[in-house]
């Protein structure tokens, strides 16, 4: 069974780029009936950032993207909180201590520091281990003499020179990489008794029998590492399968996407709002900004990955049926705010009016607008194809629930001219007869009107917009007119001509 997990580090809030990593393991997981999990890498006690891990939750809520198995939900493989496991990762530690794949260390920082300077490029290897101060390099009896003294430590994993170590990438193919460019990496540390990032990683997978490893790039570099652990812990039959996924770009195109990108540019890089406990900094979100969650989603799974024929628009379900690593791209993706922005206006104008309304009302209730649903859900029907978010509507279709008080110059300029006012009078004198005030009838009435008198179309029409909308904006003039209903259509006209 395919199991595969996002594993972030609460160390801020999730970038949007996380967000894509865990949005493909997903994809994966869902179109193989598979099990998506979420394990939170809390190790580096150092990083930690309150607030964090429930940020983490809060955005996988938002979207709709459901965990299997997570800190809040349980699952039979947990706890999936890293910080809660520290006597599983002792007992693996010391089976490589035994197995002789690993090492302790007692060096110092300063005595690190001494080596550094002492020798250029210096890598913690077999090409040094022997000159430094650990079990390897000491006798029995004094590793034992300085472990009883409680003197702090770290273990190591124990390199081996000269080693191809191939990984195998399910975007990439095949690398390999030679055992001689890994330094002999931390994986323990006494002082908070806590494994390192690869060691816990390593096992969890294996204890959680993740199948496929999806993450960002940025963690290629680990993966040898990452596999000669595997092979030290006799577990190469039950290796995860690697996927790296390309890097999300600056909208430049060159250069990593960073937090500070966001403002800058003035789109966010977060899915939510996040505020910095620290500082007190806020970054936009995406869920604020007003962006759809299926919106986000469809938008991110195109940063990376695309589906061979020219569909834009997909709804989760069928991502899960699409994707495939195979077209992954192996390069970059660069990040397009405008499109993103394209995508939401998509999902404004696919999404039922009623549910837009209904994102709608509280936009008025605070502007203090009585406004029933029903009226509000066919205003959004009329609008919705002018905006990108729900927080245009109202500059859109404010004349559907208050009278305009200003006049737009140009277009008074344009369209009221001396005749106006009269023509205003018969228009209302027309109207307050009308019986049957469907947009259809006032249509063929209006016109006849303006074809027996010889009037200029263009600009009593336009008249007759500026009284009821302000400005020469909006949708068809009797789709308006429908709406106002006949006495709020008849009173903004007289008052036009006051
Ligand atoms: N904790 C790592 C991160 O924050 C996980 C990397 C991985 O998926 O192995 O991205």
């Amino acid at each position: 069974k395919v199991r595969v997990r996002f594993a972030p580090s609460p160390t801020g809030p999730l970038h949007i780029g996380g967000v894509r990593t865990a949005l493909y393991n997903y994809l994966f997981a869902k179109q193989h009936q598979g099990d998506f999990i979420l394990r939170i890498e809390d190790t580096d006690s150092q990083r930690f950032v309150p607030g964090a891990e429930e940020y983490i939750q809060e955005t996988f809520d938002w979207l709709g993207l459901e965990f299997d198995e997570s800190p809040q939900k349980g699952g039979q493989y947990g706890p999936y909180r890293q910080s809660e496991r520290k006597d599983i990762y002792r007992q693996y530690v010391w089976q490589l201590l035994e197995k002789g794949e690993a090492y302790i260390a007692f060096d110092t920082p300063e005595e690190l520091e001494k080596k550094r300077k002492e020798i250029p490029n210096f890598q913690y290897d077999a090409s040094t281990r022997m000159q430094m101060r650990n079990s390897l390099s000491l006798s029995k009896e004094e590793t034992q003499e300085l472990l009883d003294s409680h003197s702090q430590y770290v273990v190591r994993i124990k390199i081996e020179p000269g080693i191809d170590i191939r990984v195998d990438d399910l975007i990439r193919g095949k690398v390999t990489i030679n055992s001689s460019v890994l330094d002999d990496k931390v994986i323990y540390k006494s002082a908070d008794e806590l494994p390192t990032y690869h060691l816990a990683n390593v096992v969890d997978d294996h204890l959680m029998q993740i199948t496929h490893v999806i993450r960002g790039e940025e963690w290629l570099p680990s993966a040898p590492l990452h596999v000669w652990l595997y092979q030290s812990f006799g577990w190469e039959d039950s290796m995860p399968q690697f996927a790296h996924l390309p890097l999300l770009l600056k909208p430049e195109g060159s250069g990593k996407l960073s937090k500070r990108d966001g403002d800058r540019l003035g789109f966010p890089v977060f899915p939510l709002q996040w505020k910095d406990p620290k500082t007190g900094e806020i970054f936009s979100g995406y869920r604020e900004s007003g962006y759809l969650p299926e919106a986000v989603i469809n938008f991110l799974a195109l940063l990376g990955w695309n589906p061979g024929t020219e569909q834009e628009i997909f709804s989760l379900e069928e991502l899960i049926g699409a994707f495939s690593f195979e077209r992954c791209s192996k390069s970059g993706a660069r990040f397009d705010y405008e499109k993103a922005r394209w995508f939401n206006h998509k999902y404004i104008l696919a999404t039922p009016d009623e549910k837009i309304a209904a994102m709608f009302m509280p936009v008025l209730e605070e502007k203090n607008i009585p406004a029933s649903h029903d009226y509000v859900t066919q205003v959004v029907g009329l609008v919705k194809d002018r905006v990108s978010f729900v927080k245009e509507l109202w500059d859109q279709s404010s004349y559907f629930f208050v009278a305009p008080t200003v006049y737009d110059e140009k277009t008074v300029r344009k369209r009221w001219k001396v005749e106006t006012p009269h023509q205003m009078r018969e228009l209302i004198d027309i109207l307050e007869k009308m019986d049957d005030f469907s947009a259809e009838n006032q249509e063929k009435v209006i016109m006849k009107w303006i074809q027996d008198n010889g009037y200029h179309l263009g600009n009593v029409m336009n008249a007759f917009r500026l009284a009821l909308v302000g400005e020469g904006k909006g949708p068809h003039i009797f789709d308006i007119t429908v709406m106002l209903g006949k006495d709020e259509t008849i009173s903004r006209l007289k008052k036009a001509i006051e």
